[in-house]
């Protein structure tokens, strides 16, 4: 058998399974990786919203990512729920140097809008983590709270891609399926190139998880061997077959499916 890429999320728990560490191991295994876990926080979650959410020591992260990396090695990362500034800080630091490209989905808050990230963060999240990803995937809400630029139309998408590479990322995924019409368009560029990606909006509610998914499955494409234009655009076709899937669960927002 030949041996799988590997690929880490640094991330935090969701214990309804839809978003998160879960998500992102569930997409993990879809696209043929071997997936590996640094936990940052536990969440008390379900389809209804966060109830409770503890962050582990930086120690433990610490911990954890020198015994996946150290031994089996990793072909790409995601970040995901960070919690603290402290937390932001840790991983930047065990990423920098690190040989193999880094996707950070710069999650502030969830869809039923409880926090996941400290207000406090916000500034290391720019300086210090930014600088040291490969590519970056905010959505609308994201990119307004870490650049102060308000995407209203797709007009704006460019101007907002700019604003976060002006932190360093060497790449941006500036994702507009927030924005209005029959298409959910997202905007990647490096500064130089861009892509625009395009595909059909499903009316489907139960999205739960799907900013977690399509970060994974960025991460598991590099790891395969892609460039980042092309992992991008098979990320984008996976979401979007799972988006379209989504299903009840729960009386909230059901997630995404990773079984389609
Ligand atoms: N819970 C955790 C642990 C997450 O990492 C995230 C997103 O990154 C969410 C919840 C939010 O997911 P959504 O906004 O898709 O509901």
């Amino acid at each position: 058998m030949p041996i799988p890429p590997r690929v880490l999320t640094v991330a935090g728990s969701d214990s309804g399974g839809g978003a998160g560490i879960q998500a992102d191991l569930k997409t993990m295994l879809a696209l043929g990786v071997h997936g590996m876990s640094v936990l940052t926080a536990v969440t008390a979650q379900n389809s209804r919203g966060v109830q409770g959410a503890w962050q582990l020591p930086a120690d433990a992260v610490r911990a954890q990512f020198r015994s996946v990396v150290d031994d089996i090695g990793v072909q790409a990362v995601k970040t995901g729920m960070l919690a603290s500034a402290e937390l932001v800080e840790t991983v930047a630091e065990l990423l920098t140097g690190l040989d193999a490209p880094v996707v950070v989905d710069p999650v502030g808050i969830s869809k039923h809008g409880d926090p996941l990230l400290a207000a406090s963060a916000l500034e290391s999240l720019r300086t210090k983590l930014l600088p040291v990803a490969t590519v970056a995937t905010p959505n609308l809400d994201e990119v307004a709270w870490l650049t102060g630029v308000r995407v209203a139309t797709e007009a704006d998408l460019r101007r907002a891609a700019d604003a976060v590479l002006s932190y360093g990322p060497a790449w941006a995924l500036v994702k507009g399926g927030h924005l209005d019409g029959a298409e959910a368009v997202d905007l990647l560029t490096d500064g130089t190139e861009e892509h625009w990606l395009r595909a059909p909006r499903h009316d489907n509610r139960h999205t739960h998880g799907t900013g977690c998914t399509l970060a994974s499955a960025v991460a598991a494409e590099l790891a395969k061997g892609s460039g980042v234009p092309e992992a991008v655009t098979a990320a984008k076709d996976y979401v979007t077959g799972a988006i379209a899937a989504g299903f009840a669960l729960g009386g909230g927002i059901g997630p995404v499916d990773h079984g389609w």
